[in-house]
């Protein structure tokens, strides 16, 4: 017979058989018994600490209590009947309930002895309790104490549970796994990294991540495990690149030519920054290695990473190519069709914009121009994409907002011609660099990390319903120096009318501050049709309106230098990426701006942080920092999609300095061996290919 190993499928496991397996496989994917191995415990139950009954609290997850039970009976009648013990020790007494198996119990359970009992401590009107806890008498668990340790919990599902694999079912399939496949354990990280990191090696840590004897083996296993997730994304990532470097050959950008310069010297409206500076001369370097860039750059909102795109773009057309930028909305291409036009004037290049809603006799233009290539700059959505569009020359792309476009998207912009274009990915918000380093660990990354000179940050306060009056007093005085203002109220997902309450509740007041004719008001909210939504934006545009009040769809989109102040009501309920673009729309001109967040007197502890951290800090990246600690990587915006960070243990909110580690390793990694031909690291790329196939790794790369 052929030895069970870690890829070896879960159904030849003693114990598991084909309807078990077919369950594990719906229901937790997992396919081998490695998968079953990297099925890792979510916590652990320190059956070594015992708690006293005073010190138990309804916010523990589970609680062990050597007591006495001093009675039991039956109360309630028919569906609300119940068994009730009184636990007793020393300290004090509490409530054990039963609701099912009551006559069972009855018989097996003897009232006087004492117990080790195990459960989620709760309180219902101050008696604390335990519903259906583990019961085992002490004399028979005396035995066994010497020995206790940390016992694991596994997450499962209903339908597993009714198969007998509920927590402890899966413990003792982890039991048998490991006995079985034990000798053919391969650590897949090489002796030599074990040692620079301090890492538990492979067998031991499987057998103390699953079965720890102490809470210090378990960090330990648990830390090593972390560390080789991250170790092998990272690897996977640098090694993508290294191969997409060597494959793909890159149009060369030799020149600095007349357009640029003429652009430079005659157009540019403004000093660049020193970031801008340092950004567009990485970008100009890697054009220019014969290589295929792929560059991302973060930027704050504001930064200025237009002009950037732009005078890469214009580089790529001095040497003769074409170039091309992607945006993820049509408002947002038509803005930048515009900004971009301003910027370029008449003289230095042709640009059009292609959406959906060009019609079909300028689109029959456009590609012709394309073809012929006596178009140099599209601007457009999605719409770019499409296969009918076809360049003549194309080498230069830009994408704005890259987390909404999926990397396929990306990829159908490559084959647009023999040689790929460069790649340069602008986001609209930053990302902490843990998160970037992982979702584009496969990009050099550049930051623009400094705001045009001039701009006075924006002020921001927070204030509670009782400052009200002297909110409409500010904001009088705002618009009597001849400013404008937004007011944005959320848009509650749950219940598309609640949004509109809001809105309309606090428009009835604001009618009654602002009475025209002194005061004119736009509002905009999602229930209204696109062209009255536009006509509403442009009389606030164009100044006739001095309040705009709207639901977020303001977030992207509108610019009105005029406009001063940000008034964001029941604050508390936008998270904080959305917080700061929305405070992202004032600021654009050379007055001073402010933001204040209006919030009601009940905040939660999350709710607080938020404001604060606005209140705090005008720095996006900062933000996205506390953002990620807040809410996890899963819940940041744009990160849902990207299937990397569904990670079976490593946490990137919580390892960022493990993570730090396992990237500057395998960056050391490839500057020793870059073709990982050395022995030692053979195994790395074994691994790395026997592991991969189970990881839909094409979605990053
Ligand atoms: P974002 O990085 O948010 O896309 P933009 O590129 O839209 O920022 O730039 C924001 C504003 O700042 C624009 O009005 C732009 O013209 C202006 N801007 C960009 N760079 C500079 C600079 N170096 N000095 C002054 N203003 C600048
Ligand atoms: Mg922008």
């Amino acid at each position: 017979m052929v030895e069970l190993s870690l890829v070896t499928p879960i159904a030849y496991l003693k114990g598991v058989g084909p309807q078990k397996a077919d369950l594990l496989q719906k229901e937790l994917q997992i396919f081998t018994i490695g998968d079953l191995l990297q099925h890792y415990p979510f916590r652990y139950i320190d059956k070594t600490q015992f708690l006293k009954i005073r010190q138990l609290h309804p916010d523990m997850h589970g609680a062990q209590v050597l007591g006495r039970l001093i009675s039991l009976k039956e109360v309630g009648e028919k569906k609300g009947k119940r068994l009730v013990g009184q636990f007793k020790d020393d300290t004090g007494s509490m409530e054990l309930v039963w609701f099912q198996s009551l006559s069972w119990l009855k018989k097996s359970l003897t009232v006087g002895a004492p117990y080790i009992i195990y459960g989620k401590p709760s309180e219902f009107n101050g008696i604390l309790s335990i519903t259906h806890p583990e019961m085992e008498l002490y004399q028979k668990a005396e035995k066994r104490i010497g020995n206790m340790r940390m016992q694991p919990v596994y997450s499962s599902t209903e339908k597993l549970k009714k198969f007998n694999l509920d927590s402890k079912g899966l413990q003792k399939l982890q039991e048998v796994a490991i006995a079985t496949v034990y000798r053919t354990l391969n650590d897949p990280l090489p002796p030599y990294i074990l040692q620079a990191h301090e890492l538990m090696p492979f067998a031991q840590a499987l057998v103390s991540i699953h079965f720890p004897e102490n809470e210090q083996l378990m960090q330990a296993a648990i830390r090593r495990f972390k560390f080789e997730e991250l170790f092998f994304i990272q690897l996977r990532l640098l090694r993508n690149k290294q191969l997409n470097t060597k494959k793909y050959k890159g149009h060369r950008f030799g020149e600095v030519g007349e357009k640029f310069n003429k652009f430079f010297t005659q157009r540019l409206p403004f000093p660049l920054t020193n970031a801008q500076k340092r950004v567009i001369k990485e970008i100009r370097l890697d054009t220019n290695t014969g290589a295929q860039m792929n560059r991302l750059v973060q930027g704050d909102v504001g930064s200025g990473k237009t002009v950037v795109a732009l005078m890469s773009m214009l580089l790529a057309i001095d040497n003769g190519y074409q170039a091309c930028m992607m945006a993820p909305t049509e408002i947002l291409a038509t803005q930048h069709y515009n900004g971009l036009k301003e910027l370029l004037g008449d003289a230095i290049c042709s640009v059009k914009l292609l959406t959906g809603s060009t019609p079909a006799k300028a689109r029959r233009i456009i590609h012709q121009e394309l073809e012929d290539g006596s178009l140099d700059i599209l601007i457009g959505t999605h719409a770019l994409i499409e296969d009918k569009v076809k360049f003549k020359n194309i080498g230069f792309v830009v994408i704005d907002e890259q987390h909404r476009f999926g990397v396929e998207q990306r990829a159908k912009l490559w084959r647009k011609n023999l040689i790929p274009p460069h790649m340069l990915v602008m986001t609209a918000t930053p990302i902490p660099r843990t998160l970037a380093m992982t979702m584009y660990g496969d990009l050099d990354i550049s930051v623009i990390d400094e705001l045009p000179a001039g701009r006075k940050p924006i002020k921001t306060v927070h204030f509670f319903e009782n400052k009200r009056l002297r909110v409409f007093g500010f904001m009088r005085e705002e618009i009597a120096k001849g400013r404008q203002i937004y007011i944005v109220y959320p848009l509650i997902k749950e219940s598309e009318k609640m949004d509109l309450l809001y809105l309309e509740a606090g428009l009835e007041g604001l009618l009654r501050e602002f009475p025209m004719p002194q005061y004119h008001i736009s509002i905009v909210h999602g229930k209204m049709s696109v062209k009255d939504k536009d006509f509403e934006m442009q009389r606030f545009v164009k100044g006739q309106t001095q309040i705009m009040v709207a639901t977020t769809v303001i977030e992207v989109g509108v610019n009105v230098p005029n406009a001063s102040v940000m008034v964001i009501e029941n604050a508390e309920r936008f998270g904080l990426s959305q917080l700061h673009q929305l405070r992202g729309r004032v600021g654009r001109g050379a007055e001073q701006s402010y933001c204040i967040l209006m919030s009601s007197n009940k905040l939660s502890k999350e709710g607080r942080t938020r404001l604060e951290t606005m209140v705090q800090t005008n720095d996006g990246f900062e933000i996205a920092e506390v953002d990620l600690q807040l809410r996890g990587p899963g819940d940041l915006s744009g990160t849902q999609q990207s299937g990397i960070l569904e990670m079976k243990i490593a946490d990137l909110a919580k390892d960022q300095a493990l993570l730090s580690e396992a990237r500057q390793r395998v960056i050391q990694i490839f500057q020793e061996d870059p073709n990982l031909a050395s022995p030692e690291n053979h195994l790395l790329v074994q691994f790395l290919n026997q592991r991969g196939a189970a990881i839909s790794w094409d979605k990053i790369s």
